[in-house]
């Protein structure tokens, strides 16, 4: 069955999402996928064939519209590869997609071990 998941990787993390995604093209392909503006354009040239909607970058508000998704109940998970070292100017826009995974249970992964549980869980299958 086709789900939808959010991909977003901050910018140091980016080449991990995308290898990961590149070892995961086949079960991503069922799926639709919604990315903020850079991380999209990363993986779109990495994986032309997935089916990714770019929405605007994170900076620019693109978390708070995966956010909105997540209150829609559109969202089967989010896969976010956080940069835990880096001071980003949209924290607060962060703080508050990882609260509404919370608030509406959706499943988050945070680096590429959760999003292997991703599929060891069969979320992907
Ligand atoms: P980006 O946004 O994909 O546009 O870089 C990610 C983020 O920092 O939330």
């Amino acid at each position: 069955m086709g789900r939808t998941f959010a991909l977003v990787a901050h910018d140091r993390m980016k080449p991990a999402l995308a290898d990961w995604a590149e070892e995961n093209v086949e079960a991503l392909a069922f799926h639709t996928l919604y990315c903020t503006g850079t991380t999209g354009s990363v993986l779109k040239e990495r994986c032309p064939t997935l089916n990714i909607t770019r929405l605007a970058s994170g900076p620019l508000g693109g978390d708070q519209q995966i956010g909105a998704l997540i209150v829609e109940e559109r969202i089967d998970g989010v896969i976010f590869f956080i940069d835990p070292l880096s001071p980003m100017p949209h924290d607060v826009d962060i703080k508050a997609l990882l609260r509404l995974t919370v608030v509406y249970d959706v499943p988050l992964a945070l680096g590429r071990k959760t999003a292997d549980l991703f599929v060891a869980a069969g979320l992907l299958g």
